[in-house]
């Protein structure tokens, strides 16, 4: 490997997800050399609901101009709905209408948009390059098949299963705390001509799974039904529970019918921010960094909104001279890790509601509750007492 020839830039950043497209969009727009790797070729499928909530479309405005119009014209946007139901099993407990509509993506092709926007603005792209090592003191990584790849600043975007993550002795000895915070997301597409009832909007069931919810989601030609939760807290196998959701939404006529079905499971960090997710030049984003929602589970508008804050504090890097460590973990403190350890104290109030409360009193809460929950999941609100975030998130939903 020694002999391999050195390819320079003042950024790599490791993964092309919605993290690594969004940093690598916003840096090479300020005239950095970007190189941007990924282990897959785009466009490559991605297990997600691809629901976009409010405050990432804000995001979107914000960062790219994007907007629902623009993004419905280019094809971006596979299916648009301002209705929502949450239920308690198969029973409806909720019906209305949001006044922020919920987007819908396929994430192969809303993850290849955002890295267009990433090589339109001068990014190097190396798809095919699954990122191996990281010599941290070196600022080099390589990748298979072989190449090194030297930077001023390493972004690690790789998602769930970091390589990046890996070099941070931090991390080490840290593998228990972050596999008891790990959920899994388990997804079928079930086409559009086989569903039935109630699927002309995204709808959540509760209490099919702890610490965690069940969901279908429509799309144009198929209704994506998933459930994810914390490992740990399930006794039960997530195929045998995702059978009976489908059986009980009328999706399948027998549970063994599932085993014809195309199940995909994939991990998702559930709890597991990182306060400091900078180690010497090295800069984590996204799930890489642990910081899915722990409630919702929510990861895009997080992987965009870290990519955004890593980006501004890279730039003003290499402009001043700052140190990365001294802006990007208080810049990600502000806009999102406050509400999301916020979101983990509360859930052990929901989880443990939901749990033990008769199914009753769970209507009662969820008919309460769930504009608030509304609020945050748009970004028209944090969650209750974070109250920074009126100067934290600029682009917020009116
Ligand atoms: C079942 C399920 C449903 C979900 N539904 C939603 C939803 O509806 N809305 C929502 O907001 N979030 C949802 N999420 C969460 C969301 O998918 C993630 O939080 C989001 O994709 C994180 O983006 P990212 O860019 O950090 O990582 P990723 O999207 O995982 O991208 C990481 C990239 O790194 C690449 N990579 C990995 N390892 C290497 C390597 N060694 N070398 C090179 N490249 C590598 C991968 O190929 C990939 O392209 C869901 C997750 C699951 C599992």
């Amino acid at each position: 490997m020694h002999g391999t020839r050195i390819h320079e830039y003042d950024v790599v950043i490791a993964g092309c997800g919605p993290a690594g497209a969004t940093a690598g969009a916003l840096l090479a727009r300020s005239g950095v050399k970007v190189a941007l790797v990924d282990r897959c070729t785009f466009p490559r499928p991605k297990l997600c609901g691809g629901l976009l909530s409010g405050k990432t479309m804000a995001l979107l405005g914000h960062l790219f101009g994007e907007t629902l119009e623009t993004l419905s014209a280019g094809g971006i946007i596979d299916f648009v709905s301002r209705e929502y139901s949450i239920h308690w099993k198969n029973r409806a407990l909720v019906r209305q209408t949001s006044d922020v509509p919920f987007i819908l993506v396929k994430r192969n092709v809303y993850d290849r948009f955002l890295l267009e926007k990433a090589r339109s603005a001068g990014a190097e792209i190396m798809e095919g390059h699954a990122l191996t090592r990281v010599d941290a003191d070196a600022d080099e990584v390589f990748t298979s098949p072989g190449m090194r790849l030297k930077a001023r600043f390493i972004i690690g975007a790789d998602g769930c299963h970091s390589v990046v993550r890996r070099s941070f002795p931090m991390y080490h000895g840290r593998h228990g705390e972050w596999s008891a915070n790990m959920a899994v997301g388990m997804e079928v597409a079930i086409p559009r001509n086989a569903a039935t009832q109630d699927m002309d909007h995204p709808c959540v069931h509760l209490g099919y799974l702890d610490w965690g919810y069940a969901w279908a989601f429509p799309n144009a030609d198929s209704v994506i039904v998933g459930l994810g939760g914390l490992v740990h807290k399930n006794k039960r196998n997530f195929k045998d529970i995702l059978a009976t959701f489908l059986f009980d939404r009328g999706l399948i006529s027998r549970p063994d019918e599932v085993l014809g079905l195309h199940m995909q499971g994939h991990p998702i960090p559930y709890g597991n921010e990182m306060h400091i997710p900078v180690y010497k030049d090295l800069l984590l984003v996204g799930d890489a960094a642990g910081l899915a929602d722990p409630i919702t589970g929510e990861g895009i508008y997080q992987a965009q909104k870290s990519a955004q804050m890593a980006a501004q504090s890279i730039l003003q890097a290499l402009g001043t001279g700052t140190h990365p460590l001294a802006t990007y973990p208080s810049l990600l403190r502000k806009a999102l890790l406050a509400d999301l350890r916020y979101a983990r104290a509360l859930r052990v109030i929901v989880f443990s509601a939901l749990k033990f409360l008769p199914p009753r009193l769970i209507g009662c809460l969820v008919a309460g509750a769930h504009r608030r929950a509304l609020g945050v999941i748009h970004g028209t609100r944090g969650y209750p007492f974070t109250i920074r975030f009126p100067q934290t998130r600029p682009e917020r939903v009116s």
